[in-house]
This record gives structure tokens, sequence and C-alpha cells, in this order.
């Protein structure tokens, strides 16, 4: 996206520079601190993803075949309690899928462990409360969730942001004749141009703050169906999240029914840390807005505003329309609950990896997997390039 950003984002790389905070050109090289223009995977302009880089390109192998419409529903297990397979419910009829050598369980932070603790494994006593019988008892299958809440500044410019040319139909039939053409504009961009990684105060070793910066304003709709449209004013929005969130939450079963959706409990800003990160990532996004170049083209804060005294809990920081949008970058990362099965987070040393480990659990021929990269770090640095996502097995 270098070269293409919007003159807003430019403000804010400059005032970032005003504030003399570390820049960086490459997020994905020797070190992720500081301020820049964030990489995305486009190919000829168009944004890219796993399906396409990676499965679409496989499909010719002979050992691979797609069952679409195909709700997993539990696992199935051998008298030795080894994973053998998986039953799915496709277009209302029953099916079973054996597996000769292992079970790859990937149905995302939320899905996996909720089929885990459908198959039966999970606490043994709340599987219970759900008329589920237990076929191990793993109180951590559903724990150890981690999320990522970000929370968003929006301000009202006194120059146009995108929201205009989004906000107009002829705007966007010019947007899109642009990217027809020349694959290039904000239809061929994330909305985050921009953003960076910083440390929120001297005392931190690493980076702990992720700002994203969109030179545009929009609120994520609280009916999911409804599309996001921007704000009725020329704006834009700074959002932060923490880096390495410390509350943990969990995923339960609302039922033993698997078309019933998982009770998600994230636990948001339980720990002092990630209330500590609020406050300091909100007083970084004040500081960068406050600096010549974005000052210049401010207007007002639109929200949150009227903070007041910042060593206030944040539920008390920010009113209630803010409190929404403390989320609209939300991320879950892994965590949901698989850790005691192995095959968890290389980064972090309470993610057991070991075969003896899985061993232990009777569990080696089920592995799970979501969001693994190698360095990843809490952040940013994407998953599109793991080499591991290219091991498609069936
Ligand atoms: C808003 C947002 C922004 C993000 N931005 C980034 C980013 O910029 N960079 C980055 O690296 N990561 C980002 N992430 C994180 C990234 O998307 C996830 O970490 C990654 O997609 C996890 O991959 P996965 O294969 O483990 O799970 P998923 O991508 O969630 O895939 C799980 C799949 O399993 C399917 N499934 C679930 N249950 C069943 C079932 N019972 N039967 C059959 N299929 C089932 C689901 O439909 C889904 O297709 C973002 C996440 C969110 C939510």
């Amino acid at each position: 996206m270098r070269g293409m950003t919007h003159p807003v984002t430019d403000a804010y790389l400059k005032s970032c520079e005003e504030l003399q905070l570390p820049s960086t050109t490459d997020f994905n090289g020797a070190s992720i601190e500081g301020a820049g223009v964030y990489d995305i995977n486009t190919r000829n302009g168009l944004r890219s993803h796993s399906s396409a880089e990676y499965l679409r390109p496989a499909l010719k192998r002979a050992n691979l075949s797609i069952e679409r419409r195909a709700i997993a529903q539990r696992l199935v297990f051998a008298p030795d309690g080894r994973a053998t397979g998986v039953e799915v419910l496709q277009d209302g009829a029953w099916r079973t899928f054996s597996a000769r050598r292992e079970v790859i369980v990937s149905a995302g932070a939320i899905d996996t462990p909720k089929l885990l603790q459908l198959s039966g494994l999970g606490d043994s006593e709340a599987l219970g409360a759900k008329g589920i019988e237990t076929r191990r008892h793993l109180p951590a299958v559903g724990e150890n969730l981690q999320d990522h809440l970000a929370a968003s500044f929006y301000y009202r410019a006194n120059r146009p942001t995108l929201n205009g040319v989004f906000g107009s139909l002829f705007g966007q039939a010019r947007l899109g004749l642009q990217y027809v053409l020349t694959r290039k504009g904000p239809f061929a961009m994330s909305v985050n141009q921009a953003g960076g990684f910083f440390r929120s105060t001297p005392a931190h070793e690493r980076p702990n703050i992720q700002l994203y910066f969109n030179p545009l304003s929009y609120r994520i709709p609280v009916d999911a169906s409804a599309s996001m449209v921007p704000e009725p004013y020329s704006g834009f929005l700074i959002a932060f999240n923490s880096c390495r969130p410390t509350s943990r939450g969990r995923i339960a079963l609302a039922s033993a029914d698997p078309a019933a959706a998982a009770l998600i409990q994230p636990n948001y800003l339980s720990t002092d840390l990630d209330i500590a990160d609020v406050i300091e990532g909100s007083r970084l996004v004040r500081r960068i807005a406050s600096a010549p170049s974005l000052a210049a083209i401010i207007d007002a804060e639109v929200s949150p505003v009227a903070i007041g005294d910042q060593r206030r809990k944040p539920a008390r920081l920010f009113p209630r329309q803010c409190q929404l949008d403390l989320s609209p970058l939300r991320q879950l990362h892994d965590g949901a609950g698989c850790k005691d099965i192995g095959g968890g987070h290389p980064a972090s040393g309470a993610w057991g990896r070991r075969p003896a480990h899985r061993r232990r659990l009777g569990l080696s021929q089920c592995h799970r997997r979501q969001y693994q990269c190698a360095d990843h770090d809490g952040c940013g640095k994407g998953c599109g390039d793991d080499p591991r996502r290219r091991g498609l097995r069936t």
C-alpha cells in the first residue's frame, strides 16, 4: 500500500515522526517496532487468502478432496481412545469419515474446543451438565481463550477523508472504476492503511500496543447482517489493541446440540496488565492525535470524549457507545482450550507440543491446528505465509 496511502494517513505517519516515535518500512523485517504502512496479501490487486494460495493449487492432488456443507458433529474414536474420524451432517444426511493415520481438528478458536467438548473431551462436570458422556476428563479444553480487545478513537476532520467517497454511490462507483481499470485505489487496500507497533512506556521491553490508522470512520453494526457504512461526517479513526493480552476467557457448550453456538466468555480486562495497556494505549493515541500534523486536520475527537481521570477503570473511561466499539478489530487467537492435547502455540511455553505429552493423554492421532505462527508475536505477523499451512493433509 506504500505510495498509495490517503493524505490523512500520511498525516498520521508524519505525526508519529514529529513525536520521534520509531518507524519501519517492513513489519516483517528485523524489528516490528514503529509506525508504518501495513503490508497486505494481494496478487494483481486482488486480496489473497490461504484458500487461493494454498488450497486451490492443491486441488489437483489425488489425495485431496473437499466436502462442502459438511458440518462436523463429533469425533469418532477407536476402542483404544485414538481419534479415527469424524461424523458430519451434510445436507441433512449423517456421514462418517475415517482416517488411516491422523485426524486434524482445525475448526478455529471457537469451534475447535466446541467440537472437542461435543466429542466428550473436556471437563467432566461441565459435560455431564449438558448430558454429554465424558470420554476423557480434560478440564483445560475450552479454557485459555485469548483475544485482542481493540479500542477505537473517532475523529472529525476538517478536510475530506474516505467517508465522503465511501458514503456516496457516485464516490463508490468512481472508486470501483478506478479499481477495475487500474487495480489501485482504496478498494485495492485495507481500511487499516497504516499503523504500527509501539511501546506505550519505555518500561516495556518490546512493543505492547498495535495501532491501526483508518482514513475513514465507521462503527461495527450491532446487527451482524447489516453492512458497514461510514460515519456521516468527514472523519477517520485510530484503533489499538494490546499485543499480548493476559486476560483469559473460555469457550463452553451452550447445549449438546452441535447446531447451537458455543458460549464465549472472553473475560476482557480482567488483569491489571490489560487495563494498563488500554489506558496507556489511549494516551498514546491522544499523543499522536495532538502532534502537529494530525492536530492540524482534526476538528474534534468524536468518541471517546471527556475521558477525565485516566486512573479510573477503563469500563468507566469509555462511554457506552465506545464500549461497543471496543471490539471492531477483535482478533481471536489460539488459546481456546486445547493446550492439553498438544500442537499448541510454539511461542508460548504453556502449550505442550511434546509427543509424550500427547501420548499421556491418549490423543496422539488428534491434532489441533489453529493460529500457529512460529514468530507470532501476539499480533501483526500474518499466518498467510506460514509454511505449515502448505502441509495440507486429509
Ligand atoms: C477481525 C479479524 C481480523 C484478523 N486479522 C488478522 C490479520 O491481519 N493477520 C493475521 O495473521 N490474522 C488475523 N486474524 C486472525 C486469523 O484470521 C485467524 O487466526 C485464522 O483465521 C485462524 O485460522 P484457523 O484455520 O485456525 O481458523 P479459521 O480461519 O477460523 O477456520 C476454521 C474453519 O473451520 C470451519 N468450521 C468451524 N466449525 C466447523 C464444523 N463443526 N464443521 C466444519 N467446519 C467447521 C469454519 O467455518 C472455518 O472455515 C484476524 C481475525 C479476525 C477475527
